[in-house]
């Protein structure tokens, strides 16, 4: 079974990540129920304003609009025609920020009497001040960046409000599509630097004190994917846990600097009797989706690291 944390978490971004930041739980994929409950049980999601629009049940393309006719809750798709509709699928759920400022809170230590502070609604806060050894730093909170009213919003928040030379924000936006690249104080992922576990958050402080360095300072044998020596990948706020074995592939791929590998000096080189990489990853399904993230190959028996 796959652990239901990461997914959570990974669940979590998407919600916060999406324009309404809700959720409905008929829409997920039923592998994510155990997911939706566990967000669900610690209250990172509660209860929200039913949805104005669903997608149609049969097709699952058009927008419907529900409602009541001859007592009978329905929808007029313009593919199917009138098509009955479930209250549980108008039944939405909200990521509460307020749940996640207040494990972040906890996660770095701020005093119970320094309250987090709303710098853009719904999308920026300060969470807190955090002080490691003589420096403070100021944990800020972001979400949605990619979006650009509120990336605007966003930008003339930070001008006016906050400090830069101590601050680092924390996103729930892919690095790649955060759109800030010119700016000087770090951008983290939240799913990079924090672990869900039993409904509360962890902070990975390896991770954290890596993801602070200057970018001319972090161990060159370190990487921006790859963590653990290679057990585990983080891609785009994605977690891929891998085996010992899967990871000296990477390792080796990583070693190559982006050039292909021969599967045979590959196989050789980490000791294995299979003949082929693909071979330790093919029985997992995470494993494999890891592996597919991060490597690529050709039918030439080559391999490589997409980054
Ligand atoms: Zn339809």
């Amino acid at each position: 079974m796959r652990p239901v944390a990461p997914r959570a978490l990974a669940l979590l971004v998407s919600v916060l990540e999406s324009s309404g930041g809700r959720v409905v739980e008929d829409a997920l994929d039923p592998g994510e129920r155990d997911a939706f409950q566990a967000l669900l049980d610690c209250g990172a999601l509660i209860g929200s304003e039913d949805v104005p629009v669903i997608l149609c049940p049969c097709c699952g393309e058009q927008d419907v609009d529900p409602r009541r006719i001859g007592g009978i809750l329905q929808g007029l798709c313009p593919e199917c025609g009138y098509v009955p509709i479930t209250n549980a699928s108008l039944k939405a759920r909200a990521a509460d920020p307020t749940w996640l400022l207040g494990r972040l809170r906890t996660v770095f230590g701020a005093a119970s009497r320094q309250a987090s502070e709303e710098l853009v609604p719904g999308a920026l806060w300060k969470v807190c001040d955090h002080k490691q050894g003589r420096r403070t730093r100021r944990i800020l909170l972001a979400r949605r960046l990619a979006d650009h009213a509120v990336h605007r919003s966003f930008r003339e928040a930070l001008a006016e409000k906050v400090e830069r030379d101590n601050a680092v924000i924390i996103g729930t936006t892919p690095r790649s599509a955060a759109m800030l690249s010119d700016l000087s104080l770090p951008y983290v992922h939240l799913a990079e630097i924090v672990h869900f576990r039993s409904g509360a958050l962890e902070l990975d402080a390896e991770r954290w004190a890596w993801c602070l360095k200057p970018a001319h300072l972090r161990n060159h044998e370190a990487s921006p994917v790859f963590f653990e020596n290679f057990r585990m990948a983080v891609i785009d706020g994605e977690d891929y846990t891998f085996s010992a074995s899967q990871a000296a592939v990477l390792a080796y791929l990583h070693a190559a600097q982006g050039r292909k590998c021969h599967k045979g000096s590959i196989m050789e080189d980490i000791d294995s009797p299979q003949k082929n990489p693909i071979e330790l990853f093919r029985h997992n399904p995470g494993q494999l989706a890891g592996f597919k993230a991060v490597a690529d190959w050709d039918d030439f028996g080559h391999y490589w690291l997409r980054r």
